[in-house]
């Protein structure tokens, strides 16, 4: 069984869809502070398998203790963290709090019960302001916001926890799966789940499905001076759906004969990179819809261009994206048109 924290979110919830189809039960622990229980609802209708829930914190080591003490837990995927880069500005100490906590608990608890295999949801914005792409694994780190030092800090800390596997001749050794994901996009092609924001959303793609819907009047597209292709910024756009499959292929690496050394880090990414200007016309074009838009001022922290080499998860995971810019613009439209309040309104 896989214990699943966060796993009623965005990117928890498809990756409990992939898990069950290769064949995994799951076993989400989520407080439901950014989701809501009818995500993992529709996980059940989606793959006609049962997902066993438990409401709670994941910095309740209470609950953890008991969740290992009652299943037979092979490998845990973290998800569970506070991911708004803007209010984690405003808010430092509750991100620190809320992200390190959680995965202290977590890893203390594992520990505890010598389960040993992790995969963390790590970001790209562990590489700061990228130097030279595209980017590898080994280029240097730096956190450029709270959110983002909190997601290096916990890289650093589950970096220690083989260490003493040395010191200690641990027969078990810890293997951890650092997955720094690039832009996360899209929906389930059933249109069932997705990324369900609340508020004005921060990130591009619900901004855009939001604003083709009318729920938004425009988009400001954030800068149109860089030095990229057309002026706007450029990221590596990930299909969700792609992404939980990642999941997959690193919880089977770790469950594998081979298992995996002490702690690696992984890019999931397509390995291109997509503008602002690219990812709205090819919304507009595939779904026919439109979605007006405005260039307006840079947002501060951006960076011009952030996009991934993918060779190592490809050779050490075997895992590789496959769904491109026309999935992700229109499962992202079938997701927001079907689901119009997110999960608010049982569609
Ligand atoms: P999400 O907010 O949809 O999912 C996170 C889940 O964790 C939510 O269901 C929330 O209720 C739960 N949660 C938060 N704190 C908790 C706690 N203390 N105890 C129990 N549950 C808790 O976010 P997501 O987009 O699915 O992101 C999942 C992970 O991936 C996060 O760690 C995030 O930082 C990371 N990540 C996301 C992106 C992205 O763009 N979506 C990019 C890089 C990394
Ligand atoms: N962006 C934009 N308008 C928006 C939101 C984002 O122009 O309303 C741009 C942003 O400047 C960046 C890209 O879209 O170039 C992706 O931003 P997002 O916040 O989705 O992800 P980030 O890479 O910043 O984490």
């Amino acid at each position: 069984m896989i214990l699943v924290t966060g796993g009623a979110g965005y990117i928890g919830s498809h990756t409990c869809v992939e898990l069950i189809e290769s064949g995994y039960d799951v076993l989400v622990l989520d407080n439901l502070s950014n989701s809501s229980r009818e995500s993992l609802h529709r996980v059940e209708r989606l793959t006609g398998h049962k997902v066993s829930f438990v409401e709670g914190d994941v910095r309740n080591g209470d609950i953890l203790n008991v969740l290992f003490d009652t299943h037979d837990i092979d490998a845990v995927i973290h998800f569970a963290g506070l991911k708004a880069v803007g209010e984690s500005c405003e808010c430092p100490i509750f991100y620190y709090e809320n992200n390190i906590e959680c995965t202290l608990k977590l890893v203390q608890a594992m520990q505890d019960h010598n389960v040993k295999n992790l995969v963390f949801s790590s970001s790209a914005t562990v590489y700061g302001d990228p130097q030279k792409l595209p980017l590898t694994e080994d280029m240097p780190l730096s956190a450029t916001n709270p959110y983002g030092r909190s997601k290096l800090i916990i890289e650093e800390m589950l970096r220690d926890l083989p260490r003493a596997d040395e010191l200690t001749h641990s027969d078990n050794p810890w293997s951890v799966a650092l997955l720094r994901y690039f832009n996360p996009v899209g929906a389930h092609k059933s249109g069932q789940i997705g990324e369900d924001p609340n508020g004005i959303p921060n990130n591009l793609m619900p901004f855009i499905s939001q604003t083709a819907i009318g729920k938004r009047d425009c988009l400001s597209v954030f800068g149109g001076d860089y030095n990229t292709c057309d002026g706007t910024g450029v990221r590596d756009y990930i299909h969700v759906v792609d992404l939980a499959k990642g999941h997959v292929k690193a919880v089977q690496r770790l469950l594998s004969e081979q298992g995996l050394d002490g702690v690696q880090a992984f890019n999931l990414g397509t390995g291109h990179g997509i503008s602002v200007l690219e990812m709205v016309n090819a919304f507009k074009d595939c779904n026919h819809v439109d979605v007006p838009y405005q260039i307006s001022d840079r947002r501060p922290g951006d960076v011009a261009a952030c996009y991934a080499d993918v060779s190592r998860a490809q050779t050490e995971l075997g895992w590789k994206a496959e769904l491109g810019l026309a999935d992700m613009v229109k499962d992202s439209w079938r997701w927001q048109s079907r689901n119009p309040e997110g999960y608010r309104v049982i569609g």
